[in-house]
Parts: C-alpha cells; structure tokens; sequence
C-alpha cells in the first residue's frame, strides 16, 4: 500500500497548484485526477490572470437585458429552460450578491487574493520553465455605450480609493494600445495589474512537471473512490489503491461529487462556457485580452489563434453542449476584430464551479478530520490557482497564513446551505 502525507483530488490549475506547494514544503504527495493535468476546465479560460478584479461578474439589470436573455437573445448569456428551477434560489442570492453593497464585501474579502494573484503565478513559473507563457501588459475592456461605461464608475471609483491602477480612453487610445480594433467602441478600460498567458494547458502542465521533479506523483484514478481507512483517506487508482494522511478536493465543478456522499452539502452551482479559436485576418493581431463588455465575450491571443471565450450558460453541468451564443455574438465578434476561419471543427466547453457569493471555498472540511477543500474559483480559477495554492499549503502545514482565510471558510454557509 502506496502512503503519502497528502492526497490531492483534481489536477486542474487549482488543485496542481496546491500539489506543488506542499511538495515544496517537503509533504510527500499524490495528484490524482481522471484526465491528464489540466485538460479540463483549466484547458480553456481565456488565459487571464485577473490581479486587478474588484467586483463580481453583475447580474443583468434593467428590462431590456432581462428580456434578451429571457427570449435567448442575449450574446452574454444562455439557458436550459429545465435547469432554472435548480438554479432559481441561487441566482436570487448571486443577484443580491452583485449589489453595491454585495460587491464591495466580495472586494473586501477577495482582495488579498487577487493581489497576490500575479506574482504567486511569477513565482510558479520561474521555477517551472513557464515564464515564457507570460504577458504582462494587462487587460483591455471595451464598451460601446455611455451607458455601459456609466455604469463602472463606481468600480473605477472604488479602484481609486484602494490605489489599483487602470487607465481610460476613448476609442482612439484603445486603438493605440490594440491596432487591429475597429472603432465600434467609445470608451476602453487598460487594466494593467492584470497579466495574461499564450496557454493555459501549458502552464497548468509545467506547473505538474514541476511537482513531479520535486518527487509528487500523478496518478490516474477516480475521486469518487474516496473514502476512509484505519484513520487515512483512501483511493484507488489506476495503480492501486494510495493512501493519505490528509486529502484536498480540488475537483472544480466536480467537487460534490465526493463531498455530497461525505455528508459536506455545499450550494455550488455552475457557469458553462465555451471558447472557439480563430485564425486572424491578414495581418491582424492582439497583444492581449480584450472583452467586449456589453457582449460578455472576450477576444485572447493564443498558441492557438484568437480564443473567443463566451459568457455564462446556466445548465446542469453534463448536459450536451448548446454553443447557442457564438451565433448571436459572432457579428459583434467580427465586427470589433477581423476573426477568419475557425480552428476547430466544434467548440469547446468547460464548466465554472460558482458559489453565489462568487468566492470560493479554501480551508478545513466541516465535520470530517485532515480533509480541506479548494473549488468554487468562479470566473477566476486560473487568476487565483497558485494564491489558492499557497494558502492552503501554508495552512496544511501549520504555517501562517499570508491572508486571513476567514472569508473563504466552508462555515460562512452556516446551517442554510441552498444558496
Ligand atoms: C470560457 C471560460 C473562460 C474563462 N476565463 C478565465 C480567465 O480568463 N481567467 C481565470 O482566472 N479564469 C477563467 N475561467 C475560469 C477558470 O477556467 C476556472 O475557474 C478554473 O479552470 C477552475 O479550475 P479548477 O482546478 O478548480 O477546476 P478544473 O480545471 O475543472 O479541474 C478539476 C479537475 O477535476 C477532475 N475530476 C473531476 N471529477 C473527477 C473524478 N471523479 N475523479 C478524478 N478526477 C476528477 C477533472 O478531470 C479536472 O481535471 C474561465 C472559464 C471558462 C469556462
């Protein structure tokens, strides 16, 4: 029987992240998952690392968004008529939660997070051979109305108050910085603590290479299999069952897989997305992300081409792909940016595991021993895989913690734990 300090379930960038930080402070450690590292969800975001986040993604307001998104009209967001009355609770509590006040408390309580975002990823990848995947020149935001740049100025407000840097422009500044844009916008957001990278998968794989040289292993086998033995967590794997002093679920979206049997009933819903990679016209190009604020969809050069990444499509997790909002933002795609031929035949879909509150769960498992959890990154797993990864290990190992942990326990959903 195969022994170690630490079984971590889920080698997307969330759960590889954590395996590496404890086999840096010396832990022997397993990273088992069904897929190889990072071919999941963590294969296909849009490849930004998100240090300048201040606000969760809002809830559409006013009639006419309702309306379009209602009548399947809206490029920013999708639905399975049958999935709502699972998710209803839920998006009323992710509703509240993207209210002013709501969002300065995710601002509040994420901040440390988001700050350290960037540079845990620099650390990772110096030592991982990865600095190459890294852009450091920001994030651009478009937005095509008044109205639409109106309504971030509280958040440019509140980036102020707190020191954040971003610059603003009108059209012709957002042109300066991204050539290859057309003047469909009139006012554009750089955002320049953010960072990008030309390959998520790639990242996410050297970050596991970097694990296995420092001794980790990676096996293949299935988390569900999870389960107590003689005081240790155990699993089976491909090669055999592996024992645990202690275990991690980092499954994402899969995460209440293994905990719902384990009596540990978190309200974690999801946000699908998909993302198709283009070629570019001519000799049209992007230096880094832009999105296309009123349209949800974001533009990322990539290894591959031109990812376009869509925005939310609220269904059951493994129901068949709908990638019903290409055809409604692929004119406004085209429009802002010279997209050619597609890559793929299909589009891929990958599956954000979202509380309501939009902050993940890190910390102690409620009512099971020397079990932790990290999932629910949202929007932002890739952004906070390495500050996850950090935090978890320094709490792991008894060490202090660089941010008060407080905000992310599992507890803050007390005995309610719908929404
Ligand atoms: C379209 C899109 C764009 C995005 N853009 C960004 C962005 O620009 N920046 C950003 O920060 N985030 C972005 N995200 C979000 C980000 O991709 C996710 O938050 C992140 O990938 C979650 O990482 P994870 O490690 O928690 O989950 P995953 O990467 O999904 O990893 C979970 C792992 O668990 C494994 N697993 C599941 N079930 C089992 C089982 N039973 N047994 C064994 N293994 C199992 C899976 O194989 C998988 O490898 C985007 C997401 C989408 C969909």
């Amino acid at each position: 029987m195969a022994r170690t300090d630490a079984l971590v379930l889920g080698a997307g960038i969330v759960g590889t992240s954590i395996a590496l930080h404890l086999a840096k402070r010396g832990l022997s450690v397993a990273l088992v998952d069904r897929r190889g590292p990072g071919e999941e969800t963590s294969y296909g975001n849009a490849g930004v690392i998100e240090g300048n986040t201040l606000f969760p993604h809002g809830f559409p307001s006013g009639l006419h968004s309702l309306l379009r998104i209602a009548l399947k009209q809206a490029p920013e967001a999708n639905y399975h008529l049958s999935f709502l009355p699972k998710v209803a609770s839920w998006l009323l509590a992710y509703r509240k939660n993207t209210m002013p006040e709501g969002s300065k408390a995710f601002a509040t309580a994420m901040r440390p997070l988001y700050a350290r975002a960037v540079a845990e990823h620099e650390a990772l990848m110096a030592e991982s051979g990865a600095t190459r995947y890294l852009r450091r020149d920001g994030w651009l935001k478009i937005y095509r109305s008044d109205e639409a740049f109106d309504k971030i100025q509280p958040e440019l407000k509140f980036a102020s108050q707190l020191g954040l840097s971003y610059r603003t422009m009108d059209e012709k500044g957002g042109r300066e910085l991204e050539p290859s844009l057309s003047p469909v916008f009139r006012h554009a957001v750089h955002w320049p603590e953010a960072a990008s990278v030309s390959n998520p998968l790639a990242v996410t794989k050297a970050y596991a290479a970097r694990f296995s040289a420092l001794g980790g292993v990676i096996l293949k086998g299935d988390a569900r299999t999870l389960h107590r033995s003689n005081g240790q967590w155990r699993l089976d794997t491909e090669g055999g069952a592996i024992d645990g002093k202690e275990a991690v679920v980092a499954l994402g979206s899969w995460s209440q897989d293994v905990l719902d049997p384990l009596g540990i009933k978190l309200p974690l819903k999801y946000k699908r997305g998909y993302h198709r990679h283009f070629r570019a016209k001519g000799n049209a190009a992007l230096t880094r992300p832009v999105v296309d604020t009123e349209n949800g969809y974001c533009i990322a050069p990539m290894e591959q081409g031109i990812r376009l990444t869509t925005g939310a499509e609220f269904a059951d997790r493994d129901a068949p792909p709908t990638p019903v909002q290409f055809d409604r933002l692929m004119p406004g795609a085209k429009e802002l940016f010279p997209l050619g031929e597609p890559v793929e035949a299909q589009p891929w879909m990958g599956s954000r595991p979202c509380f309501a509150d939009s902050r993940p769960v890190i910390g102690r498992a409620p009512g099971q021993s020397e079990l932790w959890l990290a999932y629910g990154h949202a929007h932002w797993g890739l952004t906070l895989g390495p500050a996850t990864g950090r935090l978890v290990a320094e709490m792991m190992t008894g060490a202090t913690p660089f941010c008060d942990p407080s905000p992310y326990s599992a507890e803050r959903f007390g005995n309610d734990r719908r929404t």
